[in-house]
């Protein structure tokens, strides 16, 4: 039979690291240079056939930015999945990606699926953080490891597949 799930997907990481982007990517096959700064957040949905079943995502782009970190919870609670997003060029959006994957971890729903992507892979020699690090980070923390460019749509589509796949089947 084909089944339709409904998840609810929040992005979280450090403003300018590209979550809008990565959104914008996979729901409309878009890139903007000049994107603008989300203010507060963001809904979108999208649908995502894998084997057997569709996943209709509803997904939720939050801001980034500390003045907003208090309405976070709203938006990653009840959540199935999250995706932390930091910028391989920038060592503080790593830093910051961290922190909400502790924070996910004494405060979220304790079945969510979340990865971790380190994106703007296009902009390899400006790389401050390794892939190697993240990976073992990733992998000590339970998280699924993935770097994107939502510029040239390297692995956009495969972090929400991928997701898909781990979802518990309803
Ligand atoms: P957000 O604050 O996390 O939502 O980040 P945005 O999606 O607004 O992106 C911040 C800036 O980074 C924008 O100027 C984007 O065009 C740029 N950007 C986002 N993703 C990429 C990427 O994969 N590669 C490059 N080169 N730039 C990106
Ligand atoms: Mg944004």
């Amino acid at each position: 039979a084909h089944n339709t799930h409904n998840a609810k997907l929040v992005l979280l990481g450090d403003m300018g690291a590209g979550k809008s982007s990565l959104v914008l990517r996979f729901v409309k096959g878009q890139f903007h240079e000049f994107q603008e700064s989300t203010i507060g957040a963001a809904f979108f949905s999208q649908t995502l056939a894998v084997n057997d079943a569709t996943v209709k995502f509803e997904i939720w782009d939050t801001a980034g930015q500390e003045r907003y970190h208090s309405l976070a919870p709203m938006y990653y609670r009840g959540a199935a999945a999250a995706i932390i997003v930091y910028d391989i060029t920038n060592a503080e959006s790593y830093a910051r990606a961290k922190k909400w994957v502790q924070e996910l971890q004494k405060q979220g729903n304790p079945n969510m699926v979340m990865a971790l992507a380190g994106n703007k892979t296009d902009l390899e020699d400006k790389r401050k953080v390794t892939t190697e690090e993240a990976r073992a980070y990733a992998g000590e923390n339970g998280l699924f490891f993935i770097e994107t460019s939502a510029k040239t749509s390297v692995n956009v589509n495969d972090i929400f597949y991928e997701i898909a796949k781990r979802l518990p089947r309803a």
